[in-house]
């Protein structure tokens, strides 16, 4: 059936997660939207077959001795794919917290702009030409010796340190150190290196003091612990480690944010003194460009560095080499993004933020024949910007490219050449394709769900906005871009934040606490993950899963074992698997290759040893019962009111197709901001709880974004006040209360350009929201 000049992709028999043995033929050399309700199974054909075959391919054809092991570490389950061309996806998970990867790492805008001062910068008398690497603070050529290049220096002091010395050591002197057993062994050394852990700290030595705090040694003694709660303990060697090296430490490699984020507490950071924050060698920060150092010309905003360039005179190399930034700076400012400077770490950005970075780079790479896979990469972006998107997404096309986008909003779906709307439902009820043809085609598909919503175009009937109850202040905030910003938003009331990206709004929002007046309690609800593990779940956030355990130890059977509810879980010795120690799976290394999973040999993903799983809670065993969607959950667990409530809340969020068991890192941001919204709608709170919320359609469907309406309409009817940060025009058109931020982003944006109701925003001078939200209005 293939020859090489047909033009589709097709794809036979693909049952990967829900999708249901979907064929489908989609055109390459052409824009695609893959559309559908969250859940209904876009990612599965996009990411889970499309790209994960496109990428199976791949590494058959450069590492052809790792065939077995790709076959064991998962082929997606689809009959056949052929049309097929390389993929390339830039989704993209977060990086680590302590990554040293920036704007312009991503962008490989730094490189270009460290060649540029290697080969054309202004060379003072004395110092040599530098190769481009000595303009780089991650290389040993390059980084300050002071502060390893990171233009910071931390320190701490005795007082930072124990803030409260008329408390001995036993008492807890020393603040900065952890809590619990870890706390309690480094005072069991410091006792058995024959310090006094019973006077007050003010009384010891001077010298001792600073040694405890301070000391860089790391002496190991025995530890003789004391008999505590009546528990014998025995001896062991213990480890001493100072108070600073302890927080220093910890903030610098604890992957933990909780953490990190408690040892900051102990530290004053300042401007390294070496470098005064340039990151670079003293050599390096004398070479100009343009007036100016490379660190400062990295600090600047895109737009602006972009302004010097362009102005800026010199030689020929000169010229060829700002002429190639400039080039590359410019679909990074049209994407929106020119409020970045180059030196902006990553993980301080959005997903979506991200997202936009790596598109721009793409454009310049010269790559064409491939599919480009992307998730909705509209995500965070103002509406004022989606034109400028479409544009870069057809550049992509026209340089050869498939481009292939899950994608809700409206304006890029009606943009695009081709719509695949998979349906009609989510999970079960989902998994078919309902429509793949042009996108003015999918009119006459009576079952899609989002037909409603590109034909349909009745805005929604106007409510007349609520009365607030009293005002809650925000600021004024002195942070990023805001100068002593300050606004109020309506109690007992849904208020929209709007602005382009990199306005401001998060951070005025962000600026909001608990503990003003009028508000109870404040719950942020966002998109971070419920768990970072696949050792978190659905069910263990919510704590569904300790009511089904103790349901389990209830059982004559458990009775008659002697088991109790600890036996149930996957996450201790004991009625776990042990060789995938519960998880499921286990960890295949591949040569030059990233790590991946392939199921356990032994529990084969059931995650519990075989003892356990005799066990049976009316005909389920524990495996079982984690293997529910939320919605068969509800059924079996109606009598049960303990799991019943739960899991309506979720239900009600519209998750009825998630399983229990599914790992919290096979989640999207917009189901565990869903999950976590559930949780917070089950507890039902009595007095008066202030809810904001980010983005919160992000990920999805316009008619999951009603549903979501319903829900924060409901809290406020309840008496609460929810603030949303928001792009999607029909639900600032749906608030009562609108905060435009802007004019722009960065520098020219971080003002309040208007507030008021919807329709006194939208016919507010000088605010890009107003026109859309206008629209939106109707
Ligand atoms: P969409 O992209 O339309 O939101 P998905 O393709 O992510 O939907 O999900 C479709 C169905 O497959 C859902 O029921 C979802 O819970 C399930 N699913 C998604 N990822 C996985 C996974 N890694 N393992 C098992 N099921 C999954
Ligand atoms: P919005 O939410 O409107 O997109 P933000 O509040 O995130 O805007 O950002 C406002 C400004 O503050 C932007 O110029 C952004 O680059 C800057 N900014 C935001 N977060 C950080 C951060 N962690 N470090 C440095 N600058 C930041
Ligand atoms: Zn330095
Ligand atoms: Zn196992």
């Amino acid at each position: 059936m293939h020859s090489p000049h047909d033009p589709y992709v097709r794809v036979r028999d693909a049952r990967e997660h829900n999708l249901r043995g979907v064929d489908v033929d989609i055109p390459r050399d052409a824009l695609v939207v893959f559309t559908g309700v969250s859940g209904s199974g876009k990612s599965s054909l996009a990411f889970g077959t499309i790209y994960a075959e496109a990428q199976r391919r791949y590494f058959e054809s450069v590492a052809p001795y790792a065939r077995r092991l790709i076959h064991q570490v998962g082929v997606p389950k689809v009959g056949e794919i052929t049309g097929l061309p390389p993929a390339v996806s830039l989704e993209q998970r977060r990086s680590s917290p302590t990554s040293r990867s920036s704007v312009g790492t991503v962008t490989t805008l730094s490189n270009s702009l460290r060649m540029l001062f290697s080969r054309a910068g202004d060379y003072p008398e004395g110092v040599p030409r530098l190769d481009s690497d000595a303009f780089s603070p991650n290389t040993a050529a390059g980084a300050c010796p002071e502060c390893h290049g990171l233009g910071r220096v931390h320190r701490t002091d005795e007082e930072l340190l124990v803030p409260d010395p008329s408390l001995s050591i036993r008492e807890g002197a020393i603040a900065a150190w952890p809590g619990a057993w870890q706390g309690k062994n480094l005072r069991d050394v410091l006792d058995a290196l024959g310090y006094d852990v019973d006077r007050p700290w003010r009384e010891l030595a001077r010298r001792d003091r600073e040694w405890i705090l301070f000391t860089d040694e790391q002496p190991v003694v025995t530890v003789h612990p004391v008999r505590e709660a009546g528990r014998i303990q025995r001896p062991y060697q213990g480890t001493y480690a100072s108070a600073r090296r302890y927080v220093l430490h910890t903030y610098a490699d604890s992957k933990s944010q909780t953490l990190r984020a408690r040892a900051e507490r102990f530290l004053t950071s300042a401007p390294c003194p070496s470098c005064g924050g340039g990151r670079l060698r003293p050599q390096a920060l004398a070479v100009t460009f343009a007036g100016r150092t490379i660190a400062e010309l990295s600090a600047l905003p895109l737009t602006v560095l972009a302004g010097v360039l362009g102005s800026a005179d010199g030689d020929e190399t000169a010229r060829v080499l700002t002429a190639d930034l400039l080039a590359r700076i410019a679909p990074v400012t049209e994407l929106g993004l020119g409020y970045l400077g180059l030196d902006r770490a990553t993980p301080t950005l959005s997903s979506g933020e991200l997202q936009r970075l790596r598109l721009a780079t793409q454009l310049r790479s010269g790559l064409f024949g491939v599919v480009y896979v992307l998730d909705e990469p509209s995500a965070g972006l103002h509406p004022a910007d989606t034109e400028a998107l479409l544009v870069v997404l057809e550049r992509l096309k026209a340089a050869g490219n498939s481009v292939f986008v899950v994608e809700h909003h409206l304006d890029v779906v009606r943009g695009a050449d081709w719509i695949v709307d998979v349906g009609p439902r989510a999970g079960e009820h989902g998994g078919l394709v309902l429509h793949s043809g042009p996108v003015a085609e999918l009119a006459s598909v009576a079952e899609s769900a989002t037909r409603r919503f590109l034909f349909g175009g009745s805005p929604a009937a106007a409510r007349p906005p609520r009365r607030s109850t009293g005002w809650l202040e925000i600021g004024p905030v002195t942070r990023h871009n805001l100068r002593a910003v300050g606004t109020r938003v309506p109690l007992g009331a849904l208020t929209a934040v709007t602005g382009v990206s990199g306005s401001g709004k998060s951070t005025l929002v962000g600026a909001i606490t608990a503990g003003s007046p009028g508000v109870g309690k404040l719950v942020t609800v966002d998109q971070k993950p419920i768990g970072r593990t696949p050792r978190s779940n659905l069910a263990t956030y919510t704590g569904l899963f300790d009511v089904v355990r103790k349901l389990f130890a209830a059982t004559d059977e458990a009775g008659a074992r002697g088991y109790r509810a600890g036996r149930f879980s996957f996450n201790v010795v004991g009625g776990r698997c042990e060789t995938c120690q519960g998880e499921g799976f286990v960890s295949v290394e591949l040569l030059f290759l990233p790590s991946t999973y392939s199921p356990c040999p032994t529990c084969r993903g059931a995650r519990y040893n075989r003892e356990t799983l005799e066990v049976r809670y009316r005909g389920l065993d524990i495996a079982g019962v984690l293997d529910l969607t939320v919605e068969a959950a509800a059924e079996f667990f109606a009598g049960v009111p303990a799991a019943a409530r739960g899991l309506g809340a979720l239900l009600e969020v519209g998750l009825g197709y998630l399983r229990l068991g599914q790992p919290a890192t096979e989640l999207s941001g917009g189901e565990a901001q869903r999950i976590k919204l559930a949780t917070e709608l089950q507890r039902l709170r009595r007095d008066h709880t202030l809810y904001v919320l980010d983005e919160p359609t992000t990920g999805l469907h316009p008619a999951d974004v009603e549903v979501l309406m319903r829900q924060l309409n409901g809290l406020v009817e309840a008496g609460h006040s929810v603030v949303v940060v928001e792009h999607d025009m029909d639900v600032v058109a749906a608030a009562d209360w609108v905060v435009d931020m802007g004019p722009g982003g960065g520098d020219e944006g971080g003002r309040v350009v208007a507030t008021g109701t919807p329709a006194e925003v939208a016919s507010a001078a000088g605010s890009r929201t107003a026109p859309f939200l206008a629209t939106a209005l109707g």
